[in-house]
């Protein structure tokens, strides 16, 4: 958490108590991916301090908060995009999306790199290091 107010402030953007909120709530779920709204219904489930927020206030401050780098935005077809928290360990990773359920999995950057050596080889194209998205079934769809 310390280190994400940090950013905030290295970006002179003030921590107030919203951006306090909506930061605790995506540190809470780090590792999973949520939606605008999803955010909104946690800060609302938490209660207390939240009166304040509406789900414009949070729209915003995701925006806010992926230009600085602090969230990563997944946009998803025909669904609302989705966000995570970027930390530092793990910054890098692919993501599997179920057609069927929109389950999203999280895989290993290293798992295509065999994939890519052959895109280079094949076509001479150097495949750049930005997430992938696989689309398919998942385990409980096939
Ligand atoms: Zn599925
Ligand atoms: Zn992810």
């Amino acid at each position: 958490m310390n280190h994400l107010k940090k950013v905030l402030r290295e970006h002179n953007f003030r921590i107030t108590p919203q951006r306090q909120a909506i930061l605790q709530v995506l540190y809470d779920c780090r590792g999973h991916h949520l939606e605008t709204e999803n955010i909104y219904e946690l800060l609302v489930e938490k209660g207390t301090k939240t009166k304040k927020i509406g789900l414009a206030t949070v729209y915003r401050t995701m925006e806010l908060f992926q230009n600085i780098g602090l969230v990563s935005r997944l946009s998803m077809e025909n669904l609302p995009a989705r966000y995570e928290l970027v930390i530092h360990e793990k910054l890098r990773h692919h993501h599997l999306i179920c057609l069927q359920c929109d389950q999203l999995q999280e895989i290993e950057e290293r798992l295509t790199d065999d994939l890519k050596m052959q895109i280079l080889k094949e076509k001479q194209f150097q495949v750049a290091d930005q997430p992938m998205k696989i689309y398919g079934y998942c385990s409980k769809c096939q």
